[in-house]
């Protein structure tokens, strides 16, 4: 039997990059799957993908929401169980780092945007938990809240409150962590590091090729990625699905997972000392 067979799965931030290909693995493997995100031609190019790895049009529920409205999250909770009845995982990975209208993400970016980074990388995440929390503890079920190496302990300039907000996620799914488990459900957290998605787009204001050349050209950088080479979207899904698999994973409870290739554990002076292998 296939592991997440008889699972129902809600996975935020579905219409690109992460949240798309961990739909299609948890799909692919048995869920039953809600996919959502604002774009609807976006979402309907991951429903499409569902589809082609073999699964049921029955099977994929498709929304098209803004998950920071409180009428969004509601749209996703209702039709996921108006069409599969129950909820088992859900995984909030949707999140980004969004410039200010100077194009700013340092520490001198406004108030406003503050608060837009905070309400889309945090708030929306305790608001899905609490609005999920009633149906996850029926089945037992999972939470996989997707952070980033931006939450620390290594500074990050460049992405001051999205970082912080990630940060801010961290500590909050490890204190929720401890609340839930007493209801059965589980949180557990995925730290990604660089990963070739549609992030650098919104970030950093990249067209979709120059995207690319900048995730290809940091993988050459052994400085930057240890492995050699930048995290593709399929690398975190499978990190993802272990911990939404209640039988690979039950124990861990709380806990972060750093999937980057070695970038965090990577000092900037270490490419200056050099030195043989
Ligand atoms: P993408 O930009 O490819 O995907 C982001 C997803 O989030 C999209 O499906 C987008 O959907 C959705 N989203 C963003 N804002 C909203 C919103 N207001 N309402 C609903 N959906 C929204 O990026 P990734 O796949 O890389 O990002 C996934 C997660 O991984 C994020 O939490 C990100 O912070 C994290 N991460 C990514 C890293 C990377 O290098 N790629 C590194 C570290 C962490 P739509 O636009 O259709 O609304």
């Amino acid at each position: 039997m296939a592991r997440f067979s008889g699972k129902v799965a809600v996975v935020t931030g579905s219409s690109n990059g992460i949240g798309r290909a961990t739909a299609i693995l948890l799909a692919s493997e048995g869920a039953k799957v809600t996919i959502t995100g604002r774009d609807s031609e976006r979402l309907e190019e991951t429903r499409q993908a569902v589809l082609k790895a073999g699964v049921q049009e029955a099977n994929v529920n498709s929304v098209v929401a803004d998950i920071t409205t409180s009428k969004g999250q509601d749209l996703i909770i209702s039709s996921t169980l108006k069409k599969f009845g129950q909820i088992n995982i859900l995984i909030n990975n949707a999140g980004a780092n969004l410039p200010d209208a100077s194009g700013n993400t340092r520490s001198n970016c406004t108030i406003e945007n503050l608060q837009k980074m905070l309400q889309l990388n945090l708030q929306s995440v305790v608001e899905m938990t609490q609005k999920t929390r009633p149906h996850l503890g029926k089945t037992r079920g999972e939470i996989v809240n997707i952070s980033s190496i931006g939450a620390g302990p290594s500074a990050q300039p460049q992405s001051v409150y999205y970082s912080t907000a990630k940060a801010a996620l961290d500590q909050y799914s490890r204190c929720t962590a401890i609340d839930l488990i007493s209801e059965g459900i589980r949180i557990n957290v995925v730290q990604p590091g660089l990963v070739s998605t549609g992030f650098s787009t919104a970030a950093r204001g990249l067209s979709a090729d120059d995207s690319l050349k900048f995730y290809n050209s940091m993988g050459e950088l052994p400085h930057c990625i240890p492995a050699g080479y930048c995290g593709q979207p399929e690398h975190l899904a499978s990190v993802i699905a272990f911990l939404a698999d209640r039988k690979a994973s039950e124990y861990i409870v709380g806990q972060t997972i750093i999937a980057d290739g070695g970038t965090s554990l990577v000092l900037g002076m270490h490419s200056v000392f050099g030195g043989k292998k």
